[in-house]
């Protein structure tokens, strides 16, 4: 069931002249970032993968620097800094590759830095492997609303004061650098409190934390600052869009496989085999259909981006299509069709189940992706005035 990249054809057959052509957005070169993600993924991930989970969390630090060696991170980023200076469709291309892996940080905060200084501080170790980042958006009373965060970063002479809280932010155990969307900025805090680690339903070999600040610290100096003042929040719309179509994306390959799994599935316990309930085929055959509409849709985003438009709403529309696609492969190649086995953790399809059910809460929950959808189509109701 693995595809040709090279093959991929969301737009064939449709009048693509006005489009970015999507026949293209794959090449050899993409195939082989793949392959080598593919390699550690199978050798140095999976494998492990129980193990992890039996702990609640991954070695973040050994497993970022296999892939900073092998060129995976940072692929988009600028060559001058150890990135490879490619287009947005081959983080696209390792999306789909991650699977049920999580691989899902990436360099932050590089590309609206201001000086040369931070991004050699900040950014060449990122890509190298070197240094574990998180990304401090929500707080414990500010999730879907970016806009109502509460922490606060204020210079006080040649100090920096900041006061406040963030709430689930993965790798905030393992991190050194952490980048706070303040009001609204960024800035590397060792004095953060890890006050405490989040126990979760699904993705557990991950840690997430709430961290609380209370800082004051005269050794940052404003230069320490990755963004310009009030620039961040404006800086982190613009990530979502990136953050948005690589999640859409990284489920594809990972709804392909429990449903070759499921087709292949030979329950003891039946006389005959499942593909031979009409049921059973004619619904793998629904779902592979709805995974090749999410397909042509991130397929089509991902053109558009790297051809330079603004794809917020597609981006949005396809997160908001990951979810019911996994809510069908649970209906029916997960949890049903492999009866009690479907029930345990011991089998892909219950694990993506379970870890799937991110998909329409992190990076902004369904409802925040209707209501974009519904600013680009301007039929979102103002705010009653005050
Ligand atoms: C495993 C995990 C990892 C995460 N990692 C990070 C991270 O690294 N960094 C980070 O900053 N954050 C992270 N998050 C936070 C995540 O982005 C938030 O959980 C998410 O944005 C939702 O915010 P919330 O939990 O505060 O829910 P709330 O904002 O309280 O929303 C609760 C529910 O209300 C409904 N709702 C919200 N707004 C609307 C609306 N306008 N209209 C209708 N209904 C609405 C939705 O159903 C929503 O699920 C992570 C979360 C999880 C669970």
């Amino acid at each position: 069931m693995r595809r040709s990249l090279s093959s991929a054809s969301p737009m064939s057959g449709s009048d693509a002249s006005a489009e970015p052509n999507t026949d293209k957005l794959f090449t050899a070169e993409h195939e082989a970032m793949r392959s080598t993600l593919r390699r550690i993924i199978e050798q140095d991930i999976n494998p492990y993968v129980d193990e992890w989970e039996a702990k609640e969390i991954f070695p973040a630090k050994q497993l970022f620097k296999k892939l900073g060696n092998a060129g995976l991170l940072g692929v988009t980023r600028p060559v001058e800094y150890g990135g490879l200076g490619l287009d947005y469709s081959y983080s696209v291309a390792l999306a789909e590759e991650v699977r049920q892996s999580e691989l899902r940080r990436r360099a932050h905060g590089d590309r609206h830095s201001r000086s040369h200084e931070l991004k050699e501080q900040f950014l060449r170790p990122s890509i190298a492997g070197d240094l574990v980042a998180c990304l401090g958006v929500s707080e414990p009373t500010a999730g879907s609303d970016v806009a109502s965060i509460k922490t606060t970063a204020r210079r006080d002479g040649d100090d920096l004061v900041i006061n406040g809280s963030k709430m689930w932010i993965t790798s905030g155990m393992q991190a050194r650098l952490d980048v706070p969307s303040s009001q609204h900025r960024g800035v590397d805090l060792p004095g953060v409190q890890r006050a405490r680690k989040i126990r979760k339903i699904g993705i557990v070999c991950t840690a997430r934390t709430l961290l609380s600040y209370s800082s004051r610290m005269s050794e940052y100096q404003p230069a320490t600052l990755l963004a310009s003042l009030v620039r961040g929040f404006i800086y982190q719309m613009l990530q979502f869009q990136e953050e948005r179509l690589f999640g859409a994306a990284a489920n594809l390959l990972g709804l392909e496989l429990i449903i070759q799994e499921t087709a292949e599935y030979a329950p003891q316990s039946l006389r005959q085999s499942l593909l031979d309930f009409q049921t059973v085929h004619f619904r793998l055959a629904e779902l592979l259909t709805e995974v090749e509409l999410l397909r042509s849709m991130v397929y089509r985003a991902t053109a558009k981006y790297v051809a330079g438009n603004d794809v917020t709403m597609l981006a949005s529309m396809a997160k908001t299509q990951s979810w019911p696609a996994c809510t069908r492969s649970e209906r029916t190649a997960g949890l049903q069709y492999w009866g009690g086995m479907g029930f345990t953790d011991e089998v892909r399809v219950s694990r993506f189940y379970r870890d799937g059910r991110l998909l329409s809460i992190g990076a902004g929950a369904d409802e925040v992706m209707l209501s974009i959808i519904c600013k680009y189509m301007r039929t979102l109701p103002k705010p009653p005035k005050k």
